[in-house]
């Protein structure tokens, strides 16, 4: 095993609590971050945020969209950045979003309030260092083939850089098992994370199952095995989104699970008292 130091426990044996605008995430405040996969337009980012404001603490939406393919749908980038600042503000929530590049950073950072670094760049260590450089906090979602261990080094490098607003986000990695699947989530990587490290980790069950139907089960799992919270992908109009679809929720269907996950975590918290 690599000298794990910073992120460690032993370093700090106190959860870390990572603060979005006024929320906070980690040390008994768990978070319900939200939003479409990709922001489309206004009205589409709009009637979501709107539709969703009540029932999550951070919204969500891609600007620079990492896709498999270059053909399809990149992102509206800059214009993306505003649209999503705007909805933010107008629901009255916090913003993240994904950054992919080295010189994307400042701009991103000066436009929403956490960063997110996704799977496909979790060992882009360029990027690493330069979103540790920086003061917003970030969101750093496992890598498709990473191991735990790799993860952690990688949140490693972000706080070695002095900033230690990192949450880790468990989102499902590749195995032999995709026929009903898009990703396999690791769930017991949740409660070995807690124990290793003193940062938030949170369950995204969207790119885990790429399933609408699995995310019900997959989030209680994820609370159950003691995440901080969840990142679930939320559309007004899953059949027509330009990315994504297939595993969004409508957003009626997002503030009822919402209301049941909180009952559970109600009873969770009662279990470890
Ligand atoms: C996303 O959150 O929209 C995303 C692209 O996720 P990941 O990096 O986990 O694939
Ligand atoms: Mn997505």
């Amino acid at each position: 095993m690599e000298r794990l130091h910073l992120v460690s426990r032993e370093s700090r044996a106190r959860d870390t609590i990572v603060q979005v605008g006024d929320v906070k995430i980690g040390g008994g405040h768990k978070v319900y971050i939200a939003g479409p996969c990709s922001v489309e337009d206004a009205e589409q980012i709009g009637e979501i945020a709107q539709a969703i404001k009540d029932s999550t603490h951070i919204l969500r939406g891609g600007a620079f969209k990492p896709r498999t393919s270059p053909y399809s749908f990149q992102g509206l980038g800059q214009e993306g950045l505003c649209l999503l600042r705007e909805a933010g503000r107008l629901a009255g929530l916090p913003v993240v979003t994904e950054v992919m590049s080295e010189a994307e950073v400042e701009g991103v950072a000066d436009s929403v309030d956490m960063l997110q670094i996704g799977a496909r760049n979790m060992q882009n260590y360029a990027l690493l260092r330069k979103v540790g450089a920086q003061k917003k906090p970030v969101l750093l979602k496992r890598g498709v083939a990473a191991t735990i261990e790799e993860l952690l080094l990688s949140a490693e490098y972000i706080l070695a850089e002095g900033n230690t607003q990192v949450v880790l986000c468990e989102r499902g990695i590749r195995t032999f098992s995709h026929t009903y699947t898009r990703n396999t989530l690791d769930i017991s990587a949740v409660p070995i994370l807690k124990q290793i490290t003193h940062l938030p980790v949170i369950v995204d069950p969207s790119h885990s199952s790429g399933d609408w139907n699995l995310i019900e089960p997959l989030s209680k799992a994820a609370l159950a095995a003691g995440a901080d919270g969840l990142m679930i992908e939320v559309h007004n109009r899953p059949d027509q989104a330009l990315s994504d679809g297939p595993q969004s929720l409508k957003p009626e269907k997002y503030r009822a699970l919402v209301k049941k996950l909180n009952r559970l975590v109600c009873l969770l918290e009662e279990e470890n008292r």
